[in-house]
């Protein structure tokens, strides 16, 4: 736990970015933390170990998290990314922004039943990681858990997303 509030110690507190009245969470301090990145992968695996097949990274600090937890738990690594950048035909979801939408996609290398943990680094409204949870049913597999370093209990992600696998709350 103390390694837990160590690595929580170096996620900065960002004002103004990346729009005036934003307060953006930088979690590139703990990634550069050795022992942090050790301690929120033990973490963030803890809940869901030997229960999930694949873990899913959503572009792009979740790939960072999911590599991490990939090589630790000795599973493969889905990338879900931003449209437009997969080489093959690939499943895709689109969802609502406060101004506009913005879609994820990845491809069809699920097998039937595969389960997922999905991974992101901020859940703020939740709607990344409820098009994610979609995505990842199109594509026939079976979320097994959803896991972020930092939740942001005012935007209410929780309440739209279901059950969330918090490191930290702000
Ligand atoms: P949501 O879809 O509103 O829950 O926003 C979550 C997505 O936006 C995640 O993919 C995050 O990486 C990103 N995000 C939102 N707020 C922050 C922040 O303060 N720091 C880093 N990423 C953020």
């Amino acid at each position: 736990a103390d390694a837990l509030t160590r690595a929580e110690s170096l996620i900065g507190t960002i004002p103004d970015y990346p729009e005036p009245g934003i307060l953006f969470r930088d979690i590139t301090p703990l990634l550069a933390d050795a022992d942090a990145v050790r301690a929120v992968t033990d973490a963030l695996i803890e809940p869901f170990a030997g229960r999930f097949d694949i873990v899913a990274g959503v572009e792009a600090r979740g790939f960072l998290l999911a590599g991490a937890i990939a090589v630790a738990a000795g599973v493969g690594m889905m990338p879900i990314r931003k449209a437009g950048k997969l080489p093959r035909p690939a499943a895709s979801v689109s969802y609502a922004l406060e101004y506009g939408t913005a879609t994820i996609e990845a491809h069809d290398d699920l097998t039937p039943g595969q389960r997922v943990l999905l991974v992101d680094d901020v859940l703020a409204t939740g709607g990344t990681l409820i098009a994610a949870h979609e995505l990842v049913a199109k594509l026939g597999g079976e979320v097994v858990g959803t896991a972020v370093l930092m939740e942001l209990e005012a935007l209410g992600g929780r309440a739209a997303v279901g059950d969330v696998h918090a490191l930290f709350t702000a």
